[in-house]
Protein backbone atom coordinates (compact mmCIF):
# COMPACT_ATOMS: atom_id res chain seq x y z
CA UNK A 1 0.00 0.00 0.00
CA UNK A 2 2.73 2.02 0.31
CA UNK A 3 3.14 2.40 -3.16
CA UNK A 4 -0.76 4.25 -3.50
CA UNK A 5 0.40 6.97 -0.39
CA UNK A 6 -0.02 10.46 -2.22
CA UNK A 7 2.25 13.27 -1.47
CA UNK A 8 0.74 15.83 1.06
CA UNK A 9 1.62 19.40 0.57
CA UNK A 10 3.75 21.10 2.97
CA UNK A 11 2.21 23.59 5.35
CA UNK A 12 2.62 26.85 3.53
CA UNK A 13 3.47 28.79 6.51
CA UNK A 14 6.24 26.22 7.88
CA UNK A 15 7.27 26.30 4.07
CA UNK A 16 7.49 30.16 4.09
CA UNK A 17 10.18 29.95 7.24
CA UNK A 18 12.14 27.16 5.66
CA UNK A 19 12.31 29.44 2.32
CA UNK A 20 13.29 32.60 4.87
CA UNK A 21 15.80 30.47 6.23
CA UNK A 22 17.31 29.56 3.03
CA UNK A 23 17.42 33.35 1.51
CA UNK A 24 21.46 34.27 1.40
CA UNK A 25 19.87 38.11 1.40
CA UNK A 26 21.40 40.37 3.92
CA UNK A 27 17.51 42.75 3.26
CA UNK A 28 15.33 39.57 3.81
CA UNK A 29 12.65 40.27 6.01
CA UNK A 30 10.62 37.26 7.70
CA UNK A 31 6.73 38.62 8.41
CA UNK A 32 5.28 34.92 7.50
CA UNK A 33 4.98 32.73 11.03
CA UNK A 34 3.11 34.32 14.07
CA UNK A 35 6.14 34.66 16.34
CA UNK A 36 6.83 37.65 18.26
CA UNK A 37 9.98 39.42 17.36
CA UNK A 38 11.80 42.22 19.84
CA UNK A 39 12.99 45.67 18.46
CA UNK A 40 16.08 44.12 17.15
CA UNK A 41 14.10 41.41 15.44
CA UNK A 42 15.53 38.82 17.42
CA UNK A 43 12.86 35.99 19.33
CA UNK A 44 12.35 37.50 22.93
CA UNK A 45 11.48 35.65 26.25
CA UNK A 46 9.75 37.37 28.32
CA UNK A 47 11.21 38.49 31.72
CA UNK A 48 8.15 37.11 33.71
CA UNK A 49 8.87 33.58 32.28
CA UNK A 50 12.93 34.23 32.88
CA UNK A 51 11.79 34.63 36.43
CA UNK A 52 9.48 31.61 36.11
CA UNK A 53 12.76 29.37 35.10
CA UNK A 54 14.29 30.23 37.96
CA UNK A 55 11.80 29.65 40.34
CA UNK A 56 11.71 25.84 38.74
CA UNK A 57 14.56 24.63 38.74
CA UNK A 58 15.05 21.34 39.53
CA UNK A 59 11.75 20.56 39.41
CA UNK A 60 12.58 17.10 37.62
CA UNK A 61 11.66 15.15 34.95
CA UNK A 62 8.67 12.83 36.13
CA UNK A 63 5.28 12.01 34.32
CA UNK A 64 2.31 14.72 34.98
CA UNK A 65 -1.03 13.48 35.71
CA UNK A 66 -2.79 12.28 32.48
CA UNK A 67 -5.17 15.87 32.89
CA UNK A 68 -1.73 17.59 32.92
CA UNK A 69 -1.16 20.16 36.10
CA UNK A 70 -3.80 20.64 38.26
CA UNK A 71 -2.48 24.39 39.47
CA UNK A 72 -2.12 24.79 35.70
CA UNK A 73 -5.73 24.06 34.39
CA UNK A 74 -7.19 26.07 37.65
CA UNK A 75 -5.05 28.86 36.95
CA UNK A 76 -6.41 28.81 33.17
CA UNK A 77 -10.29 28.89 34.71
CA UNK A 78 -9.47 31.68 37.29
CA UNK A 79 -7.08 33.43 34.27
CA UNK A 80 -10.63 33.17 31.27
CA UNK A 81 -13.08 34.10 34.47
CA UNK A 82 -11.46 35.49 37.20
CA UNK A 83 -11.98 34.58 40.91
CA UNK A 84 -15.48 35.61 42.27
CA UNK A 85 -16.76 33.95 38.57
CA UNK A 86 -19.79 31.68 39.50
CA UNK A 87 -18.25 29.27 37.17
CA UNK A 88 -14.98 28.99 38.89
CA UNK A 89 -17.10 29.22 42.57
CA UNK A 90 -19.64 26.35 41.54
CA UNK A 91 -16.81 24.26 39.61
CA UNK A 92 -18.58 24.19 36.03
CA UNK A 93 -15.57 23.99 34.08
CA UNK A 94 -14.10 20.41 33.20
CA UNK A 95 -10.24 21.33 31.86
CA UNK A 96 -7.18 19.28 30.82
CA UNK A 97 -3.51 20.30 30.08
CA UNK A 98 -3.54 19.87 26.06
CA UNK A 99 -0.31 20.12 23.75
CA UNK A 100 -0.63 24.26 22.77
CA UNK A 101 -3.97 25.53 21.20
CA UNK A 102 -3.41 22.95 18.70
CA UNK A 103 -3.70 20.59 20.97
CA UNK A 104 -6.65 21.93 22.62
CA UNK A 105 -8.74 21.99 19.70
CA UNK A 106 -8.17 18.49 18.69
CA UNK A 107 -9.02 17.15 22.04
CA UNK A 108 -12.19 19.45 21.70
CA UNK A 109 -12.80 17.90 18.21
CA UNK A 110 -12.22 14.60 19.50
CA UNK A 111 -15.26 14.56 22.49
CA UNK A 112 -17.67 16.15 20.43
CA UNK A 113 -16.92 13.38 17.92
CA UNK A 114 -17.60 10.80 19.93
CA UNK A 115 -19.40 12.37 22.90
CA UNK A 116 -21.75 14.65 20.65
CA UNK A 117 -21.63 13.27 17.08
CA UNK A 118 -20.45 14.00 13.70
CA UNK A 119 -23.27 14.34 12.53
CA UNK A 120 -23.23 17.85 13.73
CA UNK A 121 -21.71 20.32 11.37
CA UNK A 122 -19.04 22.48 12.38
CA UNK A 123 -19.17 26.03 11.08
CA UNK A 124 -15.99 27.80 10.79
CA UNK A 125 -15.14 31.78 9.69
CA UNK A 126 -14.07 32.37 6.34
CA UNK A 127 -11.27 33.28 6.15
CA UNK A 128 -9.85 31.68 9.45
CA UNK A 129 -6.24 30.00 10.60
CA UNK A 130 -6.01 26.84 8.25
CA UNK A 131 -5.44 24.35 10.71
CA UNK A 132 -9.11 24.94 11.83
CA UNK A 133 -10.57 22.74 8.70
CA UNK A 134 -8.01 19.98 9.24
CA UNK A 135 -8.33 19.74 12.88
CA UNK A 136 -12.30 19.43 12.61
CA UNK A 137 -12.63 17.26 9.58
CA UNK A 138 -9.60 14.94 10.74
CA UNK A 139 -11.92 14.13 13.57
CA UNK A 140 -14.91 13.31 11.11
CA UNK A 141 -16.72 16.69 11.00
CA UNK A 142 -18.45 18.01 7.73
CA UNK A 143 -16.85 21.58 8.29
CA UNK A 144 -18.39 24.68 6.58
CA UNK A 145 -17.93 28.51 6.62
CA UNK A 146 -19.34 31.63 8.07
CA UNK A 147 -19.23 34.70 5.94
CA UNK A 148 -16.65 36.93 8.00
CA UNK A 149 -14.42 38.96 6.16
CA UNK A 150 -15.53 41.84 3.56
CA UNK A 151 -12.54 42.14 1.17
CA UNK A 152 -13.91 45.02 -0.73
CA UNK A 153 -14.13 47.42 2.54
CA UNK A 154 -11.55 45.31 4.01
CA UNK A 155 -13.93 44.91 7.27
CA UNK A 156 -16.10 42.34 9.27
CA UNK A 157 -19.08 41.55 6.94
CA UNK A 158 -21.54 41.61 10.08
CA UNK A 159 -25.01 41.14 8.51
CA UNK A 160 -23.85 38.22 6.35
CA UNK A 161 -21.85 36.70 9.49
CA UNK A 162 -25.43 36.99 11.15
CA UNK A 163 -27.66 35.88 8.47
CA UNK A 164 -25.03 32.44 8.16
CA UNK A 165 -25.12 32.06 11.64
CA UNK A 166 -28.87 32.23 11.98
CA UNK A 167 -28.98 29.55 8.66
CA UNK A 168 -26.62 26.86 10.94
CA UNK A 169 -28.79 23.83 11.32
CA UNK A 170 -29.66 23.90 15.27
CA UNK A 171 -26.98 22.14 17.22
CA UNK A 172 -24.27 22.71 15.31
CA UNK A 173 -20.38 23.87 16.52
CA UNK A 174 -19.36 27.23 15.83
CA UNK A 175 -15.16 28.16 15.65
CA UNK A 176 -14.92 31.99 16.78
CA UNK A 177 -12.15 34.07 17.81
CA UNK A 178 -11.85 34.88 20.95
CA UNK A 179 -9.74 38.01 20.36
CA UNK A 180 -7.28 38.94 17.50
CA UNK A 181 -8.72 37.05 14.29
CA UNK A 182 -6.08 35.07 12.28
CA UNK A 183 -5.91 35.88 9.37
CA UNK A 184 -7.61 39.63 9.28
CA UNK A 185 -6.76 41.09 12.81
CA UNK A 186 -10.62 41.88 12.79
CA UNK A 187 -12.71 41.56 15.33
CA UNK A 188 -16.65 42.07 16.49
CA UNK A 189 -17.54 44.89 18.48
CA UNK A 190 -19.15 44.45 22.11
CA UNK A 191 -22.55 44.69 20.48
CA UNK A 192 -21.86 42.69 17.85
CA UNK A 193 -20.59 39.94 20.54
CA UNK A 194 -23.87 41.03 22.38
CA UNK A 195 -25.44 39.72 18.37
CA UNK A 196 -23.47 36.46 18.01
CA UNK A 197 -24.13 35.65 21.14
CA UNK A 198 -27.63 35.89 21.34
CA UNK A 199 -27.99 33.93 17.91
CA UNK A 200 -25.53 31.22 19.87
CA UNK A 201 -27.98 31.22 22.49
CA UNK A 202 -30.96 30.86 20.64
CA UNK A 203 -29.78 28.41 18.12
CA UNK A 204 -28.59 26.02 20.51
CA UNK A 205 -24.94 26.77 18.92
CA UNK A 206 -22.09 24.67 21.01
CA UNK A 207 -19.64 27.64 21.02
CA UNK A 208 -15.99 27.27 20.94
CA UNK A 209 -13.36 30.28 21.52
CA UNK A 210 -9.70 29.78 20.00
CA UNK A 211 -8.13 31.92 22.79
CA UNK A 212 -4.40 31.70 20.89
CA UNK A 213 -4.13 35.57 21.49
CA UNK A 214 -5.58 36.60 25.01
CA UNK A 215 -3.93 39.80 25.61
CA UNK A 216 -2.55 40.57 22.03
CA UNK A 217 -5.25 42.81 21.10
CA UNK A 218 -5.53 45.36 23.75
CA UNK A 219 -2.44 44.41 26.42
CA UNK A 220 -4.90 43.25 28.91
CA UNK A 221 -5.99 39.58 29.23
CA UNK A 222 -8.95 40.88 31.44
CA UNK A 223 -10.07 42.87 28.51
CA UNK A 224 -9.58 40.26 25.63
CA UNK A 225 -11.34 37.62 27.45
CA UNK A 226 -14.63 39.82 27.01
CA UNK A 227 -16.34 37.91 24.58
CA UNK A 228 -15.61 34.41 26.59
CA UNK A 229 -16.88 35.98 29.78
CA UNK A 230 -19.83 37.45 27.66
CA UNK A 231 -20.87 34.27 26.54
CA UNK A 232 -20.62 31.85 29.23
CA UNK A 233 -20.41 34.22 32.74
CA UNK A 234 -23.73 36.86 31.17
CA UNK A 235 -25.65 34.15 29.03
CA UNK A 236 -24.53 31.43 30.80
CA UNK A 237 -23.70 29.67 27.83
CA UNK A 238 -21.99 26.15 27.83
CA UNK A 239 -18.88 25.36 25.45
CA UNK A 240 -15.79 25.53 25.14
CA UNK A 241 -12.47 28.06 25.50
CA UNK A 242 -9.51 25.98 23.90
CA UNK A 243 -6.06 28.27 25.32
CA UNK A 244 -2.54 29.21 23.81
CA UNK A 245 0.25 30.18 25.76
CA UNK A 246 2.22 29.87 22.67
CA UNK A 247 2.10 33.92 21.67
CA UNK A 248 1.26 34.94 24.82
CA UNK A 249 4.07 34.11 26.84
CA UNK A 250 6.49 33.18 24.46
CA UNK A 251 6.64 29.43 24.57
CA UNK A 252 6.20 28.20 21.46
CA UNK A 253 7.78 25.60 21.44
CA UNK A 254 7.21 23.84 25.12
CA UNK A 255 3.35 23.69 23.86
CA UNK A 256 1.12 24.46 26.14
CA UNK A 257 -2.76 24.67 26.24
CA UNK A 258 -5.09 24.25 27.93
CA UNK A 259 -9.05 22.66 27.40
CA UNK A 260 -11.75 24.31 29.19
CA UNK A 261 -15.32 22.67 28.44
CA UNK A 262 -17.89 25.32 30.44
CA UNK A 263 -20.93 22.79 31.52
CA UNK A 264 -24.17 23.91 33.39
CA UNK A 265 -23.26 22.07 37.26
CA UNK A 266 -20.33 20.30 39.11
CA UNK A 267 -21.06 16.93 38.22
CA UNK A 268 -21.30 17.28 34.40
CA UNK A 269 -17.76 19.14 34.53
CA UNK A 270 -16.43 15.95 36.65
CA UNK A 271 -17.53 13.38 33.79
CA UNK A 272 -16.59 16.08 30.90
CA UNK A 273 -13.21 15.79 33.07
CA UNK A 274 -12.94 12.19 33.26
CA UNK A 275 -13.60 12.02 29.59
CA UNK A 276 -11.14 14.46 28.73
CA UNK A 277 -8.80 12.09 30.66
CA UNK A 278 -9.76 8.86 28.92
CA UNK A 279 -9.64 10.71 25.49
CA UNK A 280 -5.83 12.19 26.57
CA UNK A 281 -4.34 8.81 28.08
CA UNK A 282 -4.91 7.33 24.23
CA UNK A 283 -3.59 10.57 22.31
CA UNK A 284 -0.28 11.67 24.16
CA UNK A 285 -0.94 9.75 27.67
CA UNK A 286 -0.07 13.10 29.27
CA UNK A 287 0.95 16.74 28.51
CA UNK A 288 4.59 17.71 28.45
CA UNK A 289 5.35 19.25 31.54
CA UNK A 290 7.76 22.10 31.41
CA UNK A 291 5.73 25.06 29.97
CA UNK A 292 2.97 23.94 32.01
CA UNK A 293 5.32 24.59 35.14
CA UNK A 294 6.93 28.39 34.07
CA UNK A 295 3.29 29.15 32.95
CA UNK A 296 1.90 27.67 36.98
CA UNK A 297 4.92 29.31 38.27
CA UNK A 298 3.68 32.80 36.83
CA UNK A 299 -0.28 32.24 37.95
CA UNK A 300 1.07 31.54 41.16
CA UNK A 301 3.23 34.50 42.51
CA UNK A 302 1.95 38.06 42.51
CA UNK A 303 5.41 39.76 41.48
CA UNK A 304 5.40 37.13 38.50
CA UNK A 305 1.80 38.18 37.32
CA UNK A 306 2.53 41.66 37.28
CA UNK A 307 5.82 41.21 35.71
CA UNK A 308 3.70 38.98 33.19
CA UNK A 309 0.94 41.78 32.37
CA UNK A 310 4.07 44.50 31.79
CA UNK A 311 5.43 41.89 29.20
CA UNK A 312 2.23 41.58 27.14
CA UNK A 313 2.02 45.07 27.19
CA UNK A 314 5.42 46.01 26.00
CA UNK A 315 4.57 42.53 23.17
CA UNK A 316 1.19 44.82 22.16
CA UNK A 317 2.33 48.30 22.22
CA UNK A 318 5.37 47.51 20.63
CA UNK A 319 3.37 46.00 18.07
CA UNK A 320 0.63 48.85 17.69
CA UNK A 321 3.73 51.25 16.95
CA UNK A 322 4.90 49.14 14.03
CA UNK A 323 1.77 49.08 12.68
CA UNK A 324 1.44 52.52 12.54
CA UNK A 325 5.12 53.36 11.29
CA UNK A 326 4.33 51.03 8.56
CA UNK A 327 1.19 52.62 7.67
CA UNK A 328 3.18 55.98 7.93
CA UNK A 329 5.76 55.11 5.51
CA UNK A 330 3.38 53.45 3.27
CA UNK A 331 1.25 56.74 3.16
CA UNK A 332 5.01 58.55 2.88
CA UNK A 333 5.66 56.15 -0.13
CA UNK A 334 2.32 57.51 -1.50
CA UNK A 335 1.48 54.01 -1.71
CA UNK A 336 -1.95 54.31 -3.14
CA UNK A 337 -5.03 53.77 -0.90
CA UNK A 338 -5.58 55.08 2.47
CA UNK A 339 -4.05 51.68 4.67
CA UNK A 340 -6.55 52.82 7.15
CA UNK A 341 -7.60 49.14 7.75
CA UNK A 342 -4.17 48.24 8.69
CA UNK A 343 -4.05 51.02 11.71
CA UNK A 344 -7.75 49.13 12.65
CA UNK A 345 -7.09 45.77 13.01
CA UNK A 346 -5.78 43.88 16.26
CA UNK A 347 -3.52 41.72 17.89
CA UNK A 348 -0.58 40.09 16.13
CA UNK A 349 -1.39 40.41 12.39
CA UNK A 350 -1.82 42.85 9.66
CA UNK A 351 -3.94 41.61 6.84
CA UNK A 352 -2.74 43.84 3.61
CA UNK A 353 -5.12 43.12 1.00
CA UNK A 354 -2.73 42.30 -1.84
CA UNK A 355 -2.86 40.51 -4.90
CA UNK A 356 -1.01 36.60 -4.63
CA UNK A 357 1.28 38.75 -7.41
CA UNK A 358 2.03 41.31 -5.33
CA UNK A 359 2.92 39.22 -2.62
CA UNK A 360 5.05 36.89 -4.49
CA UNK A 361 6.49 39.83 -6.11
CA UNK A 362 7.56 41.44 -2.92
CA UNK A 363 9.32 37.24 -1.84
CA UNK A 364 11.32 37.16 -5.03
CA UNK A 365 12.21 40.77 -6.03
CA UNK A 366 12.49 42.14 -2.53
CA UNK A 367 13.43 39.42 0.07
CA UNK A 368 10.02 40.13 1.95
CA UNK A 369 8.12 37.21 3.18
CA UNK A 370 4.60 36.90 3.92
CA UNK A 371 1.56 34.60 3.60
CA UNK A 372 -0.21 34.08 0.43
CA UNK A 373 -3.54 35.83 1.20
CA UNK A 374 -0.73 38.56 2.38
CA UNK A 375 -0.58 38.36 6.01
CA UNK A 376 1.94 39.90 7.70
CA UNK A 377 3.13 39.44 11.61
CA UNK A 378 3.39 42.95 12.24
CA UNK A 379 6.35 41.75 15.00
CA UNK A 380 8.52 41.02 12.47
CA UNK A 381 8.77 44.87 12.11
CA UNK A 382 11.26 47.05 13.39
CA UNK A 383 13.23 50.74 12.91
CA UNK A 384 15.42 48.76 10.76
CA UNK A 385 13.04 47.45 8.22
CA UNK A 386 9.95 49.25 8.44
CA UNK A 387 10.78 51.98 5.61
CA UNK A 388 12.04 49.07 3.38
CA UNK A 389 8.86 46.98 3.78
CA UNK A 390 6.63 50.19 3.00
CA UNK A 391 8.77 50.95 0.26
CA UNK A 392 9.11 47.36 -1.49
CA UNK A 393 5.14 47.48 -1.21
CA UNK A 394 4.24 50.76 -2.69
CA UNK A 395 6.71 49.34 -5.45
CA UNK A 396 4.63 46.31 -6.21
CA UNK A 397 1.46 47.62 -5.75
CA UNK A 398 2.20 50.70 -8.03
CA UNK A 399 3.24 48.41 -10.93
N1 LIG B 1 -5.43 29.18 16.82
C1 LIG B 1 -5.02 30.17 16.05
C2 LIG B 1 -6.03 31.10 15.48
C3 LIG B 1 -3.66 30.32 15.77
O1 LIG B 1 -3.26 31.33 14.99
C4 LIG B 1 -2.74 29.44 16.35
C5 LIG B 1 -1.26 29.57 16.09
N2 LIG B 1 -0.89 29.96 14.87
C6 LIG B 1 -3.23 28.42 17.18
C7 LIG B 1 -4.59 28.32 17.40
C8 LIG B 1 -2.42 27.38 17.88
O2 LIG B 1 -1.13 27.57 18.06
P1 LIG B 1 -0.32 26.66 19.08
O3 LIG B 1 -0.65 25.24 18.79
O4 LIG B 1 1.10 27.01 18.84
O5 LIG B 1 -0.77 27.09 20.44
Amino acid sequence: FLSQIPYAQPDPIFELTAEYNRDGSTKKVNLGQGAYRDENGMPWVLKSVIQAKRAIEGSGHEYLPILGLEDFRKGCTKLLFGEESPIVLENRVGSSQSISGTGSLHLVAIFLANYYSTTHKVFIPDPTWNNHRAIFEGAGFDVQLYSYFDSHHMALYFERLQEDLLRCPEGSIVVLHACAHNPTGIDPSFEQWKKIGKIVKDKHLFPIFDAAYLGFNSGSIDTDCWAIRYFFHDLNLTGAVCMSFSKNMGLYGERVGCVQIITNTFDEAKNVESILSKLQRSEVSNPPAYGARLATAIFSSKEYMQQWKIDLRTMSCRINTMRKLLVDNLRKHNAPGSWVHVIDQNGMFGFLGLTETEVKDLRLDHHIYMAANSRISIAGLNEANVEYVAQCITSVVSK
